[in-house]
């Protein structure tokens, strides 16, 4: 890859000023800075690449032999570019929190995290603690978030005395501000911790039980306070938010707090009457069918539904009741059925001998 003349990506000539560099990246850094340019690949791409010169151009040394050697000369130098955004944020931190007031991203909070839960239909009656794991970015268990390395004393910033404020005078007003040398820290950092490599988060795996309370409906969510990811420079914390996700299944549907399903019963148990096993979310139980029960008769089971979110109502369970025609009849049946027929003088079709039944008799 051909890499670009460095005074050509940040728009200055040769003899540009440390100032001119400064304030030329400054201008490009706003005009592609990722916040401002969400998903940009080109934007991205031209934030690092103007990060990458100012990186060079603004440092006296690398400039004397970037201006005689060009970029072979920087090779072997310990100078290689950026990673990404959040090292360029890093390295320039000054930089950045006086071009966006202290914060970058807005609000300056650790971001908001998703996790998609599938939860059974019968955790929705009693609530259920379920672990979940997360991989977020969280304080870096070295520096608790510090940034600097341990054991290594931080110095007072000298531009704001150490308050982290920046006290600006108009008149007989004063405005404070976050102080841009040290980011409203009140410190410079002398050595960075190793393990975090100096942003204060690292990524980390975590578990963490979720309690689901009784009642949650699909696509509920539930917020945690705090347990997105941590923020940049010890900022608040996001928040997680679980997405409860009810298991389809296919004994029931659903319909708000009730559950739908059938159940099939035979010509004799609608006419006689029976006690049948229908199926309820914690097992199964006994439902009394009357005789003279028609095929679609409903029977509610009540409070063996859903229960309502923080409420002591429950749903029922309607089961509807389907009879079943048997597809096959023995012989014996036949003929108990054509009985029946008979004694209630329905027509029904003649008696019709199977092919092999004919083939036997022929013989
Ligand atoms: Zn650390
Ligand atoms: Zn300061």
């Amino acid at each position: 890859m051909i890499k670009k003349d460095y005074y050509q990506v940040l728009e200055v000539g040769r003899n540009a000023s440390g100032d001119e560099v400064k304030k030329a990246y400054r201008r490009l850094a706003l005009k592609y800075h990722p916040d401002r340019n969400p998903g940009s690949k080109e934007a991205e791409e031209k934030f690092k690449e103007a990060s990458e010169a100012y990186e060079v151009l603004r440092d006296a040394e690398r400039r004397r032999v970037y201006d005689q050697f060009g970029h072979d000369g920087l090779q072997g130098r310990g100078f290689h570019g950026f990673t990404g955004a959040e090292d360029i944020f890093t390295t320039f931190s000054d930089l950045f929190g006086d071009i966006f007031g202290g914060g970058f991203g807005g609000g300056g909070r650790g971001a908001n995290l998703r996790y998609d839960l599938e939860i059974k239909l019968k955790d929705v009656v009693l609530g259920k603690k379920v672990d979940i794991d997360i991989k977020k970015h969280d304080l870096c268990p070295v520096c608790h978030g510090t940034r600097a390395k341990p054991g290594a004393s931080p110095i007072p910033c000298v531009a704001c005395g150490g308050t982290g404020q920046a006290v600006h005078n108009h008149g007989f007003l004063s405005l404070s501000t976050p102080c841009s040398r040290c980011n409203g820290e009140g410190r410079i950092i002398t050595e960075f911790c190793g393990n975090c490599r100096g942003t204060g988060r690292v990524i980390r795996d975590k578990k963490l039980t979720v309690p689901i309370p009784p009642g949650v409906e699909d696509g509920m969510q539930l917020r945690i306070r705090g347990e997105g990811e941590a923020g940049e420079r010890r900022r608040p914390p996001g928040d997680l938010y679980v997405i409860i996700h009810i298991e389809e299944q296919s004994i029931f549907a659903r319909r708000g707090r009730d559950l739908l399903c059938q159940a099939p019963i035979s010509f004799a148990q609608a006419a006689l009457g029976a006690q049948i096993q229908v199926p309820t979310l914690e097992g199964e139980t006994t439902l009394e069918i009357p005789s003279g029960t028609p095929t679609g008769k409903v029977f509610a089971l009540h409070r063996e539904g859903l229960p309502e979110l923080h409420g002591r109502s429950r749903g029922s369970i309607l089961v509807r009741v389907e009879v079943q025609v048997p597809a096959k009849l023995t012989s014996e049946e036949e003929q108990l059925i054509r009985e029946f027929a008979k004694l209630r003088q329905e027509d029904v079709a003649p008696e019709k001998k199977g092919f092999f039944d004919r083939l036997l008799h022929k013989v």
